[in-house]
């Protein structure tokens, strides 16, 4: 019986990444998107007694530089790409992407929050606790890109960005491009002030399906204590002003179907970071102290 166990705990247990089943028809294309297990990290937020270590991959004060590197050696052993150069950009929440070419260096500091090529042998990458990593991929021309979409990009229109670089930098057409939304932070989840609504609704018409309201219940000595009240559910007391919460899944999609892409070609992976604790990082969720999952995607090169 032991070793019966054991080894439906080794079959159960969660993978270092998820793949987008439909992807796997492109035997050229390498992609995935890590999740926090299979690595060598015990982050401060592993609250929830895992067995297993994390797979921090983002350079954070808590971690330090071997484990790092190690967790991005083990990503790259588990995708069979460790010929490939990880191209890991300085994320800055920006609108700037950039095309690299067969002038890549890797010694260059790559600072922005898009990535493009046609080049083999470059896995892009991009970090996430939260915000939303987007990879997208030219089946015919074989070019991938990889964007960082939290709300700044998202209202940057950094998706539709990219697709239009695929588009004028390499003649990309719709009905060749393929998009995978990866895991973020819900809608369940994600609250936001009245200011990213206002954004939002300065630059989407649509920006009202992007948004729920909820009514935020509170007596005098909630609001003058909220931290006393935070897990309490209050059933009565006057109405407290309105909360929102945004869905910037659905907002990425809605820009990736702008952009020209067909809906059953674009992929949102359905789990919440922020829910999901035993298998993702959450910087909302963890108060700032947590790992950073990665999302990669390149060419392999031609046997
Ligand atoms: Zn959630």
């Amino acid at each position: 019986m032991p070793t019966s166990t054991k080894h439906q705990q080794q079959q159960a247990r969660p993978s270092p990444v998820l793949t987008v089943d439909g992807w796997n028809q492109f035997p050229w294309l390498v992609h995935g998107f890590s999740t926090r297990h299979g690595g060598v990290s015990s982050s401060p937020s592993n609250f929830t007694k895992m067995k297993s270590k994390d797979l921090n991959l983002g350079k954070v004060a808590w971690d330090s530089q071997r484990n790092i590197a190690e967790n991005r050696s083990r990503l790259l052993k588990h995708l069979e790409a460790e010929s490939m150069d990880l191209v890991v950009p300085n994320q800055i929440h920006s609108d700037l992407i950039h095309v690299l070419g067969p002038e890549y260096s890797a010694a260059r500091a790559w600072t922005g929050d898009g990535l493009a090529t046609n080049h083999p042998d470059l896995l892009l990458s991009i970090q996430t606790a939260d915000c939303y990593p987007i990879l997208l991929v030219d089946a015919r021309l074989r070019i991938v890109a990889a964007v960082h979409c939290g709300w700044r990009g998202t209202l940057r229109r950094l998706a539709k960005k990219a697709v239009g670089v695929m588009k004028f930098r390499y003649g990309s057409r719709d009905r060749d491009l393929w998009a995978a939304i990866g895991p973020g932070i819900g809608a369940c989840c994600y609250q936001v002030g009245q200011e990213v609504r206002d954004e939002f609704q300065g630059q989407f018409y649509y920006a009202a399906k992007l948004f729920t309201t909820r009514w935020q219940t509170a007596t005098a000595i909630q609001r003058k204590y909220p931290l006393l009240f935070k897990h309490v559910r209050n059933p009565f007391g006057p109405v407290h002003p309105e909360v929102f919460y945004l869905d910037l899944a659905k907002a990425n999609a809605m820009q990736l179907r702008e952009a020209g892409l067909s809906v059953s070609k674009i992929h949102v992976a359905s789990q919440c970071t922020s829910c999901h604790p035993d298998l993702f990082f959450s910087h909302r969720r963890d108060l700032g102290k947590t790992g950073r999952m990665m999302a990669v995607i390149g060419i392999r090169s031609c046997n």
